[in-house]
């Protein structure tokens, strides 16, 4: 799909993948004018095909979008969109329980622009790929390491879209983790650098007794799909769930901590390293919670127990 600045998109067509071609110009390529989403299409034990409240990510789209200033299709448009490539690519959605189809929407400043200044034309395209599990360990832990010199996002930033920069931004620290024999890194707050923000590509909880806590949307962590519906789930098996500030020491007495994202699902956590000690959760590192939380969460997108909140929109 294209359309203009100040237009609204039209209706866009399926095309074959391949390259697509780009000014050297883009507002994307100079000035990172580029959002994108992550959603994930899962095969009922009935053939059906499952998404999961993809509303919210057109939504999620479109806030980002008046940040970076570029038009975005509707919800109405980006979910007939989502739907239409998905039932086009039927094949490659793995059989139900085997992994699932993962759908890229992205939205770009497609036009040619020289001055800072916003593009005059935009493309929204969406692509899929079949996945299997995004940490190799599955539903086993991961480990993080607590990131002090480099911040993921400031207040006032980007931090709270899904704009392609703040993802360029913590390659070099993800990375460095990674040669360390870490998962992933855990971002603290970059004002008093003691708040817990989220991992990479995931949000995060922390769980002491019955309550589970998490970092509350200030703006600088991105207000995950899978968090907000990870605390409905929550609230509805018991639990007391709390948005607010967490320290970094009060990783150091708790139960179980775990990440939450469409990409990594839940991922239990098994230990966090910060500033040269490392933390230990359980004795296998996946606590009760995140497991009761991850069957409740993964039965309803592959349509094996009731969807009573209606967050799944079946395509056939
Ligand atoms: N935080 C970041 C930085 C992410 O990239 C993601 C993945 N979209 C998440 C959190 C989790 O969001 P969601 O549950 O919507 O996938």
């Amino acid at each position: 799909m294209k359309c203009s600045q100040g237009e609204n998109f039209s209706k866009g067509e399926l095309q074959r993948f391949g390259n697509i071609e780009l000014s050297p110009c883009a507002g994307i390529l100079n000035y990172g004018q580029g959002l994108f989403e992550g959603l994930k299409a899962h095969r009922k034990y009935d053939g059906n095909i499952l998404l999961f409240r993809p509303d919210e990510n057109a939504i999620r789209l479109r806030m980002g979008a008046e940040r970076m200033c570029m038009p975005s299709p509707t919800v109405e448009q980006f979910v007939e969109a989502v739907k239409e490539i998905v039932l086009a690519n039927e094949r490659w959605i793995p059989p139900s329980g085997k992994g699932s189809l993962y759908i890229r929407p992205l939205l770009m400043g497609s036009g040619a622009v020289l001055g800072l200044a916003p593009a005059t034309e935009y493309t929204f395209l969406i692509y899929v790929s079949p996945v299997g599990n995004y940490f190799k360990e599955g539903l086993a832990p991961i480990h993080l390491i607590v990131e002090t010199e480099m911040h993921r996002a400031t207040p006032g930033g980007t931090g709270g879209i899904k704009t392609i920069g703040n993802y360029a931004g913590v390659l070099k620290t993800q990375s460095a983790a990674k040669a360390k024999g870490f998962s992933d890194v855990l971002y603290l707050d970059s004002v008093h650098k003691r708040y817990l923000e989220e991992v990479s590509s995931c949000n995060i909880f922390v769980v002491k007794g019955n309550v589970i806590f998490t970092p509350a949307i200030k703006g600088t962590i991105l207000p995950g799909i899978t968090r907000k519906s990870i605390i409905d789930v929550a609230v509805s098996q018991g639990y007391q769930v709390e948005e607010r500030l967490i320290t970094v020491d009060e990783l150091l007495d708790a139960d179980e901590v775990f990440c939450t994202g469409t990409a990594v699902v839940i991922s239990p956590v098994g230990s966090i390293a910060y500033l040269g000690k490392r933390v230990s959760y359980g004795r296998d590192g996946v606590g009760l919670v995140s497991q009761q939380l991850y069957s409740a969460l993964t039965s309803l997108q592959m349509g094996l127990t009731e969807d009573k909140m209606n967050w799944i929109v079946a395509l056939k």
